[in-house]
């Protein structure tokens, strides 16, 4: 990607998906933008911003401009918003117009990337644009909505804030100690510790955060014909998988998604857990291991009107696992304390349910952190415990000094004050087009 977010340029993009739909938009944005909308759309004498005009494009096509001025647009640039009807023709005939009228083909993310260079929005702010677009449940895009008004960016900037206030006192402290006296290191001990409270409060949100964003995965395992493919259709309300009395039918593991309490739950109906001398399923069962060991939880389901066997005893996982038995309409079924249900009458399977939900509204975090957020955030919370031990031990500002630098830094770098070139570019690319 070459260096982008030149003020001097007027770049183009479409702003909305790629296939057909009834009406498509197409963004310019730059010094230029009103004189090349007005070289592609017709009438564009005199723009009004925020006001949209009917007119013809020079396409063929006909549809809206709505102009927006510099300083009132999402990039912050001077703005142009064309709809057409959304046929990919006509979109990318408009897109060539715009070229040949002195725009630029815009980068993936560029519209954002400017937005947060004319400082409309910071970093972490930015990253959630890119958080509410890919959100695939409403948990997700509820918090990546948040994040985007800036949930995550007031808690960072607050704590960069009261570290920089330090920063400055200790520094007139040293420059000034005649007249102002000498720092008081407690006022540093005291601001690190409560931004080491604040931060790994925040690092909590990461496990929610990845749950949101890739789904919690529940395997559903256990020897065969316990009714592992039968819940897991009881769950989607389809036929899924393949029920049959024959044990070993399930041989690949099934992914399928569904949504419970607005989070994408991944179930995976795995091969029944069993010794065998058949290679593929016994390809099938190392699978299931390895689907056991990723998920956040397994169901462990048990044939309840035979009971917990010492083959169970061997394959049931110890961590992160429900015991289920199952198939408990069966006038055979023993009694247990484990969690039961029915396949066939649906008895227990609403209980189950409920009882994720809760789990799952425990887990959805505050706050929504990516993986860039939480390496900064777990810097951020080595350096201020760093501070934190050296102003409790030290009597010389020296080292706290060096520790409050680092401390800032680290935060800066969540909501982009202290962020290279390099590392814009490694965000912003990651964006889709026309973003
Ligand atoms: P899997 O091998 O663990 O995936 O088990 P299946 O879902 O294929 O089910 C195995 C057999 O048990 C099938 O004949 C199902 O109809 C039957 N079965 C599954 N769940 C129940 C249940 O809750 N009650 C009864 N009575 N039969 C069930």
């Amino acid at each position: 990607m070459p260096s982008i977010g030149s003020p001097f340029d007027t770049i183009v993009a479409p702003i909305t998906g790629a296939g057909p739909a009834a009406v498509a938009a197409v963004r310019i944005s730059g010094p230029e933008a009103f004189a090349i909308a007005a070289k592609v759309f017709s009438p564009f004498d005199a723009p009004e911003p925020m006001r949209a005009r009917y007119g013809k494009f020079y396409h063929g096509d006909d549809g809206l401009a709505l102009p927006f001025a510099a300083g009132h647009s999402y990039t912050g640039d001077e703005t142009v918003e064309l709809f057409v009807h959304g046929s990919p023709v006509s979109v990318r005939l408009l897109i060539e117009g715009c070229l040949a009228a002195g725009a630029r083909l815009a980068e993936p993310g560029e519209f954002t990337q400017r937005a947060f260079l004319n400082g409309r929005i910071d970093l972490a702010q930015a990253e959630s644009v890119a958080e509410t677009i890919a959100a695939q449940s409403e948990a997700h895009f509820r918090r990546a909505t948040e994040n985007l008004s800036g949930a995550l960016s007031r808690e960072i900037r607050a704590l960069r804030e009261a570290a920089l206030t330090e920063l400055a006192h200790l520094e007139a402290s040293v420059d000034f100690s005649e007249e102002i006296g000498e720092y008081d290191l407690s006022r540093a001990k005291d601001m690190f510790s409560q931004g080491y409270g604040v931060l790994g409060r925040l690092l909590e949100s990461a496990r929610g955060s990845r749950i949101l964003r890739s789904g919690f995965r529940v395997s559903l395992a256990g020897r065969p014909n316990v009714g592992k493919s039968s819940l897991l259709n009881a769950l989607l309300r389809s036929d899924r998988a393949i029920v049959t009395e024959i044990p070993g039918t399930t041989r690949d593991v099934i992914r399928e998604a569904i949504e419970i309490e607005g989070v994408q739950v991944i179930l995976s109906d795995t091969a029944g857990l069993r010794d065998t001398a058949d290679a593929v399923e016994e390809i099938g069962i190392s699978r299931t291991g390895e689907e056991i060991a990723s998920a956040d939880l397994t169901f462990y389901l048990y044939d309840g009107s035979i009971g917990w066997t010492p083959e169970d005893e061997r394959w049931c996982p110890t961590e992160s696992v429900w015991r289920i038995a199952t198939k408990c309409d069966l006038p055979t079924f023993q009694p247990t304390d484990d969690r039961r249900l029915s396949t066939v009458t649906g008895e227990g399977i609403p209980e189950i349910l409920a009882e994720l939900a809760r789990m799952l509204e425990e887990l959805t975090p505050p706050i929504l952190i990516t993986d860039r957020h939480r390496e900064h955030l777990m810097a951020a919370e080595g350096f201020a415990l760093e501070g934190l031990t050296v102003s409790c031990l030290v009597t010389t500002p020296d080292l706290v000094s060096v520790c409050l630098n680092e401390y800032i830094n680290a935060l800066g770098k969540i909501s982009g004050e202290t962020s290279g070139p390099d590392m814009l570019t490694e965000i912003f690319s990651r964006f889709c087009l026309g973003k």
